[in-house]
């Protein structure tokens, strides 16, 4: 028995790209949420703010575990200066 309310693919849900928060239609109207945040740290039950139902997010964290060190300057760079 599961709890969620359904598993949704990353690929189906709406992200924004300023928020940083990934979106899937919740049906009582609002949206289910999860930051990327979360993503990156394992968390895969994505939230809606109005009522109680979650949702499993489907994702391989290999696409996000990595995205933050790419904005690390290299070395070479420093060195140049
Ligand atoms: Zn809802």
């Amino acid at each position: 028995m599961s709890v969620y309310h359904d598993e949704i693919e990353i690929e189906d849900m709406e992200y924004d790209e300023e928020e940083e928060i990934y979106y899937y239609p919740c049906p009582c109207g609002d949206r289910f949420e999860i930051t990327k945040e979360d993503l990156q740290n394992g968390e895969d039950v994505a939230t809606c703010p109005s009522c109680s139902l979650i949702i499993k997010v489907i994702y391989d964290i290999d696409d996000f575990a990595n995205e933050d060190e790419e904005v690390i300057p290299s070395k070479r760079e420093l060195e140049k200066a």
